[in-house]
């Protein structure tokens, strides 16, 4: 049985994404908007100050933990939906009884924490790039109290900008990172590289719609597509993603032949032929 919910929810990001934003805007207020800044060091310096109070923190872990047990859960769902009536049904059920013990617990938190991470150092990402800007305009001869200015209106833009990359890039990496954890768990090497087939789905990914790939031995789709190569990655593991991987439970839930990516290439093999790889 195959279920058609490996895809994350869209809700799970655009949550994120307006938490994090939430979460800049109410601190950014606690430290209080001048509007006769009139030294855009200044600016850096309050961004910075943003990022050490402990309520931020504080919230940066609460955000990051409500998006991780959101994945958690609906993942969890979808394994429960992939046990019903297949063949590794009881095995699975075992494992999401008892994972918060094991390597998937292990994952949750890992993940946790790599996200409060990435949303505590927002601020200084900020910061760094309102110096450059800074460097940048004063190179040009503008007045401090005009650049102080212009950061404090390009600082909304800035930043939901930032909040949206890092919720849409994290909270694809960490659906693919507990789709993994779970099939790891269950002895499944194999997924199905699926893309969310709109508009936006890269063209180096396109070729990777369907494709089955190792956990363990993830393509690079650039090299493969003759772009440059930014590296080896499972689906949903970059920057801008929203491709996942579906787990391949049994070998007769998908046609034969089918593609493969094996030895660093894209090979169309027969169920005989998988049989001997996998
Ligand atoms: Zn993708």
């Amino acid at each position: 049985m195959k279920p058609e919910g490996w895809q994350a929810q869209r809700r799970i990001e655009t949550d994120y994404d307006r938490a994090i934003r939430r979460l800049i805007q109410r601190t950014w207020q606690i430290i209080g908007i001048d509007p006769d800044l009139l030294s855009p060091w200044d600016f850096v310096r309050r961004l910075e100050r943003l990022a050490n109070t402990g309520s931020f923190d504080h919230f940066a872990l609460a955000t990051a933990k409500r998006m991780i047990t959101q994945t958690f859960f609906d993942t969890a769902q979808t394994w429960r939906e992939a046990a019903r009536g297949g063949s590794k049904g009881r095995l699975i059920y075992e494992v999401l009884r008892q994972e918060m013990q094991g390597p998937v617990g292990n994952m949750v938190y890992v993940l946790i924490d790599r996200n409060a991470g990435i949303i505590r150092s927002m601020p200084f990402d900020l910061a760094s790039q309102a110096t450059l800007y800074i460097q940048e305009q004063t190179a040009e001869g503008k007045r401090p109290e005009q650049i102080a200015q212009e950061l404090l209106q390009k600082f909304p833009h800035m930043s939901a900008k930032k909040a949206a990359l890092i919720a849409r890039t994290e909270a694809s990496k960490s659906h693919t990172a507990l789709i993994q954890a779970r099939s790891d768990r269950l002895g499944l090497a194999w997924y199905v590289w699926r893309t969310s087939q709109d508009g936006r789905v890269r063209s180096s990914h396109k070729h990777m719609e369907g494709v089955l790939c190792r956990f363990d031995t993830p393509p690079s789709p650039e090299l493969l597509a003759d772009e440059k190569n930014v590296g080896s990655y499972n689906a949903g593991e970059i920057y801008n993603c929203r491709c996942y991987p579906e787990p391949l439970i049994d070998i007769t839930d998908i046609s034969w032949p089918h593609k493969v990516h094996y030895g660093g290439q894209i090979v169309r093999m027969s169920k005989e032929q998988f049989r001997k790889v996998a």
